[in-house]
Formats: C-alpha cells, sequence, structure tokens
C-alpha cells in the first residue's frame, strides 16, 4: 500500500494579507464565488505573494522522506499525476496534499532537454506529471479561473529550455496565478481560523446569546416580583423619578453585577429594552402559562382531585370566581393548588358549573376525574338540583361535596360575635361603604397626626 505522509502544521508566519482576508471563505463557498468573481480585484503585491506562496509550501510537503510529518493520509483513493485523469486539485489540497513533486525517477527528454527537480524549490506550485512528462501549476489547478493559463492547468508544458527563465516567472506573476495562490492561501487560513462567514456567523450568534441573556434577566426580575407579590410597575417611571416601581429599580440594582443588564438597561447599546407595560403584561402571561402548565401536569399525573370554588365581588364589583385544586402528590402528602381568578357576569348555579367545566376543559382535566368539591353554603354552590354540587355529580357522581370547614367557621364566629354587643356595633358600623370610607380616612388622619 502506498502512502503518502503529509505535513500539516500550523505556520508561524503571519501572512494574513488583505487579499486573504477577502478570499477567506469556505470550501463549498469558493466552487460558487469562483465563477462570479474573477473580476474581483483581489490580487495582492508581490511581498505579499511571496509570503503567502512561502507559507503555503512551507505547510504543505509531499515529499516521502520527510520525516517531520504529523498525519499519514491514504493515497489509493486520490490520483495526484495531473498528466492522468487527476483526482481535483482542490479536493486533493483540502485532503492535506500538495502540488505533485516526484522526485526518484528517471526524467525524460523532450527536444534535447529534460525536467530538473531543483525547479520544485525555485517554484513550489510546480507540479511534475510522469505520465505525459509535463509540468503544472498546483495552484492553478486548484483554483482555475477565467485567467488562467491552460497550459499550466489542463494541456501541460514541456518547453524545458526556456523554463526557468522565462515560462515559470511569467506564469508566477501572471493575474491568474496571483489570483489562485491568493485563493489557495485564503482558503487555507480559512480552515485554520474559519471562514468570513463562519465568523460573521459567530458574532450573529453572539448578539442572539446577548438578547437571550438579557431576555432571561427580565424573565427573572418579572418573576421575583410576581412571586414576591409585590407590585411590578411604579407611579412615576421616567428618568427624573426617585423610584420607578419594584421590577425598574430591581433592574438598575441588579446592574451594578450583570453586564448584560448594564449594557442593554443603563447604557442602552440597544435600542429595545422590553419594560415597558405591554411587554411586562405579555411577559407576566407567558410566565403565567408556563406556571399554570407545571401545576396541570401536576395534577394530571396525580389522577384524581378535588375542587374548591368559592366567589367573591372584586374592587370594581366584578365578580371573580376562584378556582383552587387538591390533590396528592407522588409520596401521598397533599397539595392544593391556586388555578386563578375567573370573572363571571352572574353567579347561578348553571353559569359557574359552565365555568368550572370550560376551565378544566382548556387545560385538558377531565371532570371525570373529581372525587371532591368544596364550596361555601350558597344556594347556587350546594343546591341539591340547580347548584354547581349537583350539576356536576350529573356527570361525575363520584364528585363528592364538602360544605367549606373555614365557611363553617367564619359562621360560627359571626353568631358568636353577634351575641356581644360591642362586638356586633363594631361590624354593623364597618359594613356600612360610607362609613369604611370614612373611618379609613380617620385613621389615615390619626396616622399623620402621630407622625
Ligand atoms: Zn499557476
Amino acid at each position: 500500500m502506498d502512502k503518502f505522509l503529509v505535513k500539516i502544521s500550523k505556520s508561524k508566519k503571519n501572512t494574513k494579507t488583505n487579499a486573504e482576508k477577502n478570499v477567506g471563505l469556505s470550501e463549498e463557498n469558493l466552487h460558487s464565488i469562483e465563477k462570479k468573481r474573477s473580476k474581483i480585484d483581489i490580487v495582492p503585491n508581490t511581498k505579499d505573494i511571496n509570503q503567502i506562496q512561502n507559507a503555503v509550501s512551507s505547510d504543505v510537503v509531499t515529499s516521502k522522506s520527510d520525516q517531520t510529518t504529523n498525519t499519514l493520509l491514504e493515497s489509493d483513493n486520490f490520483i495526484q499525476d495531473p498528466g492522468e485523469k487527476s483526482t481535483n486539485a482542490l479536493i486533493l489540497f483540502s485532503s492535506g496534499f500538495g502540488p505533485y513533486q516526484p522526485n526518484n525517477i528517471i526524467f525524460p527528454q523532450h527536444s534535447g532537454r529534460k525536467f530538473r527537480p531543483e525547479w520544485y524549490s525555485s517554484f513550489p506550485w510546480i507540479e511534475y506529471s510522469p505520465s505525459s512528462n509535463s509540468a503544472f501549476c498546483f495552484y492553478c489547478r486548484a483554483f482555475p479561473s477565467n485567467t488562467s493559463d491552460p497550459t499550466f492547468v489542463s494541456v501541460g508544458f514541456k518547453q524545458w529550455s526556456k523554463a526557468s527563465y522565462k515560462s515559470f516567472p511569467q506564469h508566477e506573476k501572471s493575474f491568474g496565478h496571483k489570483e489562485a495562490s491568493a485563493k489557495l492561501a485564503g482558503y487555507k487560513s480559512s480552515k485554520k481560523s474559519g471562514s468570513i462567514i463562519s465568523k460573521v456567523n459567530t458574532h450573529h450568534q453572539q448578539i442572539v446569546a446577548d438578547n437571550r441573556a438579557y431576555l432571561k434577566c427580565i424573565l427573572d426580575s418579572l418573576l421575583y416580583c410576581a412571586r414576591q407579590g409585590i407590585a411590578v410597575r411604579g407611579h412615576r417611571e421616567d428618568e427624573d423619578s426617585s423610584n420607578k416601581g419594584n421590577f425598574l429599580e430591581l433592574l438598575t440594582l441588579c446592574a451594578n453585577d450583570n453586564d448584560i443588564i448594564q449594557r442593554y438597561f443603563i447604557e442602552k447599546e440597544k435600542t429595545f429594552r422590553y419594560v415597558s407595560g405591554d411587554y411586562t403584561n405579555t411577559f407576566l402571561e407567558y410566565l403565567a402559562n408556563i406556571v399554570i402548565k407545571n401545576i396541570i401536569d401536576n395534577v394530571i399525573a396525580a389522577g384524581i382531585f378535588s375542587i374548591i370554588v368559592d366567589e367573591t365581588q372584586d374592587l370594581s364589583r366584578h365578580e371573580q370566581v376562584a378556582i383552587i385544586i387538591r390533590y396528592a402528590t407522588k409520596d401521598l402528602s397533599p397539595a392544593e393548588v391556586f388555578l386563578g381568578f375567573y370573572e363571571t357576569e352572574t353567579t347561578d348555579g348553571e353559569t359557574l358549573s359552565m365555568l368550572i367545566k370550560s376551565t378544566f376543559v382548556s387545560h385538558g382535566l377531565k371532570i371525570e376525574n373529581i372525587r371532591g368539591q368544596c364550596y361555601d353554603g350558597a344556594a347556587s354552590m350546594r343546591g341539591s338540583y340547580k347548584g354547581v354540587r349537583a350539576r356536576i355529580r350529573e356527570e361525575n357522581h363520584l364528585a363528592m361535596y364538602i360544605h367549606c370547614n373555614a365557611h363553617i367557621l367564619n359562621l360560627c364566629l359571626i353568631d358568636l360575635a353577634k351575641q356581644v354587643s360591642y362586638v356586633r356595633n363594631v361590624f354593623g358600623t364597618l359594613k356600612d361603604y360610607e362609613t369604611k370610607k370614612s373611618f379609613f380616612l380617620l385613621y389615615q388622619n390619626q396616622i399623620v397626626r402621630e407622625k
């Protein structure tokens, strides 16, 4: 088995010329760009070319006797002789091969002259084809263009008499050869340090990663406010405000030791900050959906569960129905989770039972898995015929009704309080809304006076 030893070592020489940077593209792009860019000015100066050539020739060595070899490549699948139907030179180059420069052979004569192996060192791009007794240019074969000289790409050069003093130096100075050299060096450089496209990609990926990291900071801060049950917004959030609310103040605090928040939020490196009311509401909605999904997953995993439902008026006099689910965790300890407040127009049994059912359906919970239902003593809830309790049991007779113990205790306390005239009077006074309001103002004044 014939094996070629190929050295693919890192060149210490600085060969990053402008020409290289321009053509530092990946292999697949080179083929398409090859056709389009022959008119683009990528011709480096002679000094650059020499540097490139030295770098290339010092990196790719085909000599079998070179003992500094790092990598062993199988040559069975490659035909290196450029005179035969050789493997594509670019494929050879990307596989670690360089110009085909056989040494220990007899070079036949042509017109009284023959090929001289010393030329390998004077012209590192030269290849010799034993089958056709002619010379080729490896660089031009690897990166052919419209301006490439076909003699050195496909035909083969044999005019040995004027090779070293005329034809080879002439070819070296030709536009096609310089272009091919620059492309080859650029290709080699892109292999080492990554192509421009991959560098642009890397930069883009960094931006995306930073954006995501900032968004995570925003979400973490919102989640913190939500978990602590503190208001997100402030009364005044403009730049001059001394207190911009919990969310913005938290971000300002975190910016001290978080570079991303510092850049995006304080220094305003980006035009977006994602801190307006619309954004925070949207983010909170997304976060709530995730929290609810986790809760529902746990409930579904538990199999069966009970429900606790109660309705009350909020400050704006809208009826809010609170739905709570109680289930057993994996280690059989009880868990109670609050699903949410659901607004309703009316509080009759039919409306409330429909609300509960539709909420369950929207979350993927099944009515037939309910084993207990716990409400207050209101007729619309506990009614034996038209109450929520009866309507749920119509669908699932295993959903046993239990009068809420907390409500029973509350009723007991009310009855008890009514027996004491002072307490009765206090609650009677408090019940009146206007009185409540004036009491509140009185209480506020009292605080101000104490201060
Ligand atoms: Zn050439």
